[in-house]
């Protein structure tokens, strides 16, 4: 292994994913999978261990109800594209009995507009899953006649990324009336329910000029302490503070829109600063303040490499997958690309697609090539990636991993 690898892999001993798949549940098919990759190329999909990801992305539907500046996931919104809700409920029950342990309720569309969400939720916690949701807000009503059956370890996070309701409806277009704080105002109530999991207020930080797809960004930087404020008299349990990342028009990698020779940046790195010191003012035993890892690198000016360079082999495909109306697909980043694709909506239905889900897998794992396919592309799970690359040429490194036991077990990927 050259330095730059045995870096990679230091790095994945305290990376949470390699934790989260060390937990005593998922160990075993973690040791199963080194050893089939380990064995030497095996193209046979009958020898792939024989698991559903441990995780997944769902997304519910690709409607919504907003129409926001900043959306990632603009070309796929609004497709009239729709799950047969039964064939959804049956690939849940079958992904579970083979192994599933969380689903992430997200992206793609407002999960809350799905006219079957509360009968979904209800199904998966009755599998035993955990489950969170990420949502705009407007179906707080919803996600308030769920809340009763979410668990100590699941969590809501809703996307507001602003202070005050002018730059709300400015950034994100709602085609519905309503307001940020109707909208933060129904926290207290998803509270009185369950106060048993968190309840998350997202803010993507974003200034003057930030712009994506040729469009430009409203500005909310000057709203961040206001936002905090807003949240924590609203019950929320913290506010995370993340800076916007733009498309790189290279590789539409996701990158941040501001560099440390930008002209702009001191003044913006300023305004920043201040307004998470107010914010941090206002931390206490329950209300916290989050602030991501590239927001830190932004405000330093440093320039990471971190989690760019990816091995060749993207073994988070068969740990972490994403179901959507369009598809069953190999990663967050390509939803909706034919490359990317591993089966259709309903590929977990029934045995006939879970084999053809596990043939096309098999397939990826040695065909789907990371390190070009995914060149330059800021990955969480490059750290996981390269910690099974270590296992996979050292496998006698398997008896030596110990279980993880967290305070509370955390399935999601
Ligand atoms: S971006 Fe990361 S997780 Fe996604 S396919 Fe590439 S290496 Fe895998």
């Amino acid at each position: 292994m050259n330095t730059a690898e045995k870096q990679k892999v230091a790095l994945s001993s305290i990376h949470d994913f390699a934790a989260k798949l060390r937990q005593p549940d998922t160990l075993p098919r973690v040791k199963e999978y080194v050893k089939w990759l380990a064995s030497g190329e095996n193209r046979n999909p009958e020898a792939m261990p024989d698991f559903a990801p441990v995780s997944i992305n769902l997304d519910l539907t690709t409607a919504c109800n907003y129409a926001c500046d900043h959306c990632v996931d603009k070309e796929i919104l609004n497709l009239n594209i729709r799950y047969d809700h039964q064939r959804l409920l049956d690939s849940l029950q079958l992904m579970a009995e083979k192994g599933l342990k969380s689903v992430i309720v997200i992206g793609g569309g407002e999960p809350t507009t799905y006219p079957k969400f509360e009968q979904t939720i209800r199904f998966m916690k009755k599998l035993g899953l955990q489950v969170s949701i990420v949502s705009n807000g407007a179906g707080n009503k919803k996600i308030a006649s769920i809340a009763d059956c979410l668990d100590k370890g699941d969590w809501v996070r809703l996307s507001l990324d602003s202070g005050t309701d002018p730059t709300f409806q400015a950034m994100h277009l709602p085609k519905i009336k309503i307001t940020l704080e109707e909208i933060c105002a129904h926290i207290p109530d998803i509270k009185a329910v369950n106060s048993s999991f968190k309840v998350g207020f997202s803010y993507i930080v974003t200034w003057q000029g930030a712009h994506i797809f040729d469009e430009n960004i409203v500005e909310n930087m000057h709203e961040m302490a206001e936002a905090a404020a807003l949240a924590k008299q609203n019950q929320f349990d913290y506010i995370a503070f993340k800076p916007f990342l733009t498309r790189a028009e290279i590789n539409n990698a996701e990158i941040i829109d501001l560099e440390a020779s930008d002209k702009r940046y001191q003044k913006i790195v300023k305004v920043i600063s201040e307004q998470l010191d107010k914010a941090s003012a206002l931390e206490d035993g329950s209300f916290k303040i989050h602030r991501t890892t590239n927001l830190k690198m932004l405000l330093t000016g440093e320039k990471s490499t971190d989690n760019i360079g990816q091995p060749q082999r993207c073994h988070m495909q068969f740990f972490r997958q994403i179901l959507s109306p369009l598809g069953t697909y190999n990663c967050p980043v390509y939803r909706n690309q034919p490359h990317g694709q591993l089966g259709e909506k309903d590929g977990y239905a029934d045995a006939k697609g879970y084999a053809g889900v596990r043939d096309t897998c098999t397939s990826m794992i040695h065909d789907f090539n990371a390190t070009k396919e995914c060149e330059n592309v800021t990955c969480l799970y490059n750290h996981v990636n390269w910690w099974f690359e270590d296992l996979i040429k050292n496998p006698e490194k398997l008896d030596a991993l110990i279980p993880h036991t967290p305070e509370e077990e955390d399935y999601f990927l």
